[in-house]
């Protein structure tokens, strides 16, 4: 009788040993897919998560003026299959693990993730060119200390071309020159034979 008693002591002090939702915050997995989630300052556009989107719950809609575009995902459809995080070439999609997604259904047209990400023009040319993350101009660049990311990122591809071309000029003097096929030398040094 007294083990009894010693046992109910100790549960009525100890609490409830069940988990304390919904009263409580309960357990999550680390790993839980809960909600896609877009970063709008990795997107650029590619639309390979649209694409890879077994339940057709991403749209990507271009500016109507060519100004940017807007990306959205439909939580309601979604499946969680985390294809689109798989594909994302900018790794722009993560799947977080907040999985309350109890609604009313009034709600449920609103249940997105929505981003419009505008265009901005070339630091150099002033063409409409999408920004590149800071994070992927340091990876594409890793290799060249000469080039300051910041810079380079807010340029469209061809001034970025034009201007490792200019950065690189001295390498084109180790470069081996081919030799000339006869009949076809360059116009000045026929002039001076
Ligand atoms: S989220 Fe990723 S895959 Fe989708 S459009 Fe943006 S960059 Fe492309
Ligand atoms: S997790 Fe799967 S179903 Fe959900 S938006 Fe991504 S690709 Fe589509």
């Amino acid at each position: 009788m007294s083990s009894f008693l010693n046992i109910l002591l100790k549960n009525v002090l100890g609490g409830p040993s069940t988990d304390p939702f919904p009263f409580g915050p309960t357990f999550e997995p680390k790993r839980l897919r809960g909600r896609v989630v877009i970063d709008p300052d990795k997107c650029m556009g590619c639309g390979m998560c649209k694409n890879s989107c077994v339940a057709g719950a991403i749209d990507i809609t271009k500016d109507a003026e060519s100004k940017g575009w807007t990306i959205t995902v439909w939580q309601d459809s979604c499946c969680l299959c985390a294809s689109c995080r798989t594909y994302c070439p900018m790794k722009a999609v993560d799947i977080v693990p907040d999985w309350h997604s109890a609604h009313f259904e009034e709600d449920k047209y609103s249940r997105i993730e929505q981003h419009t990400i505008e265009y901005q023009p070339c630091t150099v040319c002033g063409k409409p060119v999408r920004v590149l993350s800071l994070e992927k101009a340091r990876e594409l660049y890793r290799n060249d200390p000469s080039v300051d990311p910041e810079q380079v990122r807010h340029m469209c591809r061809s001034c970025r071309q034009i201007k490792d071309a200019e950065a690189h000029v001295d390498i084109l003097d180790v470069i081996p020159k081919k030799p000339a096929k006869a009949g076809t030398a360059a116009p000045e040094a026929e002039a001076k034979a």
